[in-house]
């Protein structure tokens, strides 16, 4: 998978050398590059931004350094997805990483001040497909932390990523059984901890009773956490008497 990543903070990008990522790099299994936009802003003082149209606070990316970085970095016939971090964008979900993870390309224009002038996305909408994207329903300084969310959820889906493939289908929001549940708590070694007991059924070796009380830890972590999911599941009896209890 090729990721570019057009940016006025490149340093910001520095954490993608490290950790599962940063292994992948080397294995050249995801090649990345980070591009700084200022390097096609030509006058003395790179700039950038400019005032709105219309009047009010802050400023507005220039559409003109942003039309010649995407010029660059996917000249015509090339066809990356571009995406676009902005809280006005389509709520990102694990669903969206999934569908990333299959992509070969992506290309992610992080916005800054009051974000880009919306003729860049217009102009690149006719020659790429155009995701504009939220992390959430609050507001960032700019694009480059929610870059780094998007880019981890996908690049730890592509083979070979994590060391154990089946922790990503167990995990909350996997498409599936998973894809409405979160997933409930979790423990290891040793058995008693400051007098705190690993719940005796997970050490039973009953991979039957395992699976069944950790779909009822789901179910009840959800029901009291984000209870909007629990409709969006297929419940059985059992799940509904989990439910009911
Ligand atoms: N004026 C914009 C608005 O109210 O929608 C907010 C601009 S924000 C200060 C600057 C940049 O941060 C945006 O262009 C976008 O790149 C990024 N950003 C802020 N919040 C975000 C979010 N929830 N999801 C994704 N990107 C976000």
């Amino acid at each position: 998978m090729r990721l570019d990543i057009i940016t006025i903070f490149p340093d910001y990008f520095a954490p993608l050398g490290v950790s599962l990522l940063g292994k992948a790099r080397q294995r050249g299994d995801v090649d990345v590059h980070v591009h700084d936009l200022r390097g096609w802003a030509h006058d003395r003082h790179r700039t950038v931004d400019d005032t709105p149209y219309g009047g009010g606070p802050g400023m507005v990316m220039k559409p003109e350094p942003w039309g010649e970085a995407l010029d660059a970095i996917a000249p015509s016939g090339s066809t990356p997805r571009l995406v676009v971090p902005t809280p006005s964008g389509r709520p990102f979900t694990q669903e969206t990483a999934v569908a990333y993870a299959g992509e070969p390309w992506l290309v992610f224009a992080c916005g800054r001040y009051e974000g880009i002038d919306a003729r860049v996305i217009e102009d690149a909408r006719s020659r790429m497909p155009v995701d504009e994207v939220s992390i959430g329903d609050y507001v960032l300084a700019g694009g480059e932390s929610a870059v780094l969310v998007i880019v981890e959820a996908v690049t730890r889906l592509l083979p070979g990523v994590l060391g154990n493939a089946d922790s990503v289908s167990d995990d909350s929001f996997a498409p599936g059984r998973m894809a409405a549940l979160l997933e409930g708590p979790v423990y290891t070694k040793p058995p008693t901890w400051r007098g705190r007991e690993v719940p005796p059924v997970l050490m039973s070796g009953n991979h039957g009773a395992i699976a069944r009380w950790r779909r009822d830890q789901a179910l009840r972590r959800t029901a009291a956490t984000r209870p909007d999911l629990i409709a969006r599941n297929t419940l059985d009896d059992a799940d509904r008497s989990t439910l009911a209890d």
